[in-house]
């Protein structure tokens, strides 16, 4: 009996329990909150990720360690990896952790970056400024997820301002240059212990207040861009020697391809693979971990995203749609907080624009649905 250890009890470690469970394994999840998602089926050690006699239970309770959360410490990350196998590898989730480390990694690759400059003083930030200028983004180099941690310098009188609200941060700012994208894409990949590469098809995602709204697969972009977008990932998962399922996000802009940054984990624009493809991120996440083959990454037709966030619309809407799939994640209803989604199935493109027509109109979020509607038609 194999009992896979994950590090974080979201909802990302809950699904990624529920989709072991056919493969006969056991979790054990870390999280430093009692109440903590996973919780509410998967056996926890409740504690802080930077006390080791947590950490010590945790590790004598596995077999193999994963995370369901990058901002794990890597001095936490490094300890555990002496005791037992942890994947992604501690030096890649380190990279992933620095939006320094990652973007430097990305042009090294010859990966398309927006411009970006490191920040650790006010002189800095005006001689980036004179470079990069405005509109730019000055964002914190770590612990900045959905939005947070960043200040977007519209001209450059806001440079004060920008530097009084992040110069706190005592890990170091970037500055990159505002990119007036025309989408945002991601590639959802996994790769596995002997290397093996496979990727889900392309996604396009759409953000509200900086937290992912809807995602839709496969974009509708030209074929040949969608194999250089794939052909990203496998270099970035090549370079960090990466094991287990990861994403990569992408700016579009006039045709050309810019890495905003990646995520060391199952990606909530990947969930759509749950139902919507032959092999869900969750389940190759598991495979690729333990050193299983790898599934076949194609989708069964078309899939549409829909993340809740604050609170649960009614699922019924959904429920009744034959291609509907409700996701509630068990979690207190919370302002900006990710507290479930659905994923709509259907065999065309068209038949998908019709089902979410319906879905966003029966629940009054016609304006979450538009944007997957017009890709659609
Ligand atoms: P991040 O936390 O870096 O993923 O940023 C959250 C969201 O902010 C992204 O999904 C984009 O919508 C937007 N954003 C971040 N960086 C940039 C940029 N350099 N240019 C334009 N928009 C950005």
């Amino acid at each position: 009996m194999t009992t896979v250890g994950i590090l974080g009890g979201g909802q990302l470690a809950r699904m990624l329990a529920l989709s072991g469970a056919p493969l006969g394994l056991r979790f054990l999840v870390m999280d430093n909150t009692a109440d903590a998602c996973a919780g509410q089926f998967v056996p926890m050690v409740v504690g802080d990720y930077r006390d080791e006699t947590a950490l010590a239970e945790f590790a004598s309770r596995i077999d193999v360690a994963t995370f369901d959360f990058e901002n794990v410490p890597a001095d936490s990350a490094e300890w555990l990896a002496q005791r037992v196998p942890v994947f992604p590898n501690p030096r890649a989730l380190a990279v992933a952790q620095d939006r320094l480390a990652e973007k430097t990694l990305f042009r090294e690759l010859g990966i398309g970056v927006p411009a970006f400059a490191a920040i650790d003083t006010r002189a800095d930030l005006d001689a980036a400024l004179a470079v990069i200028g405005a509109p730019s983004i000055l964002k914190t180099r770590r612990l900045g997820y959905d939005g947070k941690g960043q200040f977007r310098i519209r001209t450059l009188a806001d440079a004060d301002a920008a530097w009084v609200a992040l110069s706190g941060n005592t890990h170091g700012l970037i500055l990159e240059a505002f990119v007036p994208f025309e989408r945002e894409l991601s590639v959802v990949a996994a790769r596995g212990r002997d290397g093996e590469f496979r990727a889900w098809p392309l996604t396009e995602n759409w953000h509200e207040h900086g937290i992912l709204s809807a995602s839709l697969a496969p974009a509708h972009v030209a074929p040949a861009l969608a194999a250089h977008a794939l052909d990203y990932a496998r270099r970035v998962g090549e370079a960090l020697d990466y094991v287990g399922v990861f994403a990569l996000e992408l700016f579009l802009r006039d045709g050309e391809l810019l890495a905003n940054e990646m995520a060391p984990r199952v990606h909530n624009s990947g969930h759509w693979t749950i139902e919507g493809s032959e092999t869900s991120q969750f389940q190759n996440h598991l495979r690729a971990v333990l050193g299983l083959p790898l599934g076949d990454t194609r989708m069964l037709g078309h899939a549409c995203m829909l993340n809740w966030i604050g609170d649960l619309p009614d699922a019924n809407v959904v429920l009744n749609e034959p291609g509907g799939h409700w996701h509630d994640y068990g979690k207190a209803p919370r302002d900006g907080r990710k507290v479930g989604h659905a994923t709509v199935r259907a065999d065309s493109a068209e038949q998908l624009a019709s089902a979410l027509q319906r879905v966003g109109i029966a629940l009054g979020r016609e304006a979450q649905v538009a944007p997957a509607i017009q890709a659609l038609r």
